[in-house]
């Protein structure tokens, strides 16, 4: 039978990569998303892939959404954490709000959805858990002391839980990816994206969607059993950790 995986923010960027490349290989994918319905339903209607509307940062919205997708596929085998904002801004300049709804969405987010999938994958002894973190929480990156922390606290969460779960089956793991040419990236001016981020790139461009969706498709799949806590750098050499 077909494994069921739910991708977080799963129907644009690369979370719609992430969807796809799933579907392609077997997986029956639920992909999950905040709001903008209209690219959900584009996507939808594009791929055949199910979409689920609820927001990660709600943890009775993720117990029901979870539920709902359940009783739709059948219990979740694979679980890609890929829902991110960002609210950037200086630290002096930044308000409250700004802090918590990254935090909000980012970390507590991987709580919400991780918490209520986890009792499935220990009593079936198979789990797939992967967590889409960002070269800026390995590194740090001013105006977003917000999204820095709250993707450091996704690798911290990912080491502890790989911890307490390599025994029951289930594997815990995070990708970092650089810069990816998508909506959130694009939202950057572009004097500063060619001028001072593209040149901080030793592979000289953007990454691709589907080169972070063929990581996850790796650590999904029974090849990847022995990994675990394991965080992959997919940024083209802008930093090694
Ligand atoms: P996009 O902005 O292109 O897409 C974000 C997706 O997340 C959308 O589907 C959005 O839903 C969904 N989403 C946002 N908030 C919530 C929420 N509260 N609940 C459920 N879904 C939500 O993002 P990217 O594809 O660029 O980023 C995906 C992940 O990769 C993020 O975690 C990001 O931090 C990380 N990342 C991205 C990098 C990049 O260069 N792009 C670099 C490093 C890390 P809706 O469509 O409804 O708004």
């Amino acid at each position: 039978m077909a494994r069921v995986a739910i991708v977080t923010g799963g129907t644009r960027g690369i979370g719609a990569a992430i969807s796809k490349e799933l579907k392609a290989a077997g997986f029956e994918v639920a992909a999950n998303y905040a709001g903008n319905d209209e690219a959900a339903a584009k996507f939808s209607e594009e791929t055949g892939i199910k979409t689920y509307k609820w927001s990660v940062a709600d943890y009775d919205a993720c117990v029901n959404g979870i539920k709902l997708v359940e009783d739709d596929l059948g219990p979740v085998d694979v679980l890609v954490n890929n829902a991110g904002i960002t609210r950037d801004a200086m630290f002096h300049r930044m308000r409250p709000d700004q802090w918590n709804d990254v935090i909000n969405t980012n970390l507590n987010g991987m709580f919400n959805m991780t918490h209520p999938v986890y009792p499935g994958m220990r009593e079936r002894k198979w789990g797939r858990i992967i967590n889409i973190s960002s070269v800026n929480g390995q590194k740090g990156q001013a105006g977003q002391t917000n999204y820095s922390a709250s993707k450091a606290g996704d690798i911290g969460f990912t080491r502890a839980l790989a911890q307490e779960c390599a025994r029951v089956g289930v594997t815990v793991n995070a990708i970092c990816p650089g810069y990816i040419a998508t909506e959130m990236v694009r939202a950057i001016d572009e004097k500063v994206l060619n001028e001072r981020i593209i040149p901080q790139i030793p592979v000289g461009r953007l990454g691709e969607p589907e080169e972070v969706a063929r990581c996850v498709l790796f650590l999904a799949s029974e090849d990847a059993g022995f990994i675990t806590g394991a965080t992959i750098s997919a940024n083209g050499g802008q930093f090694f950790s």
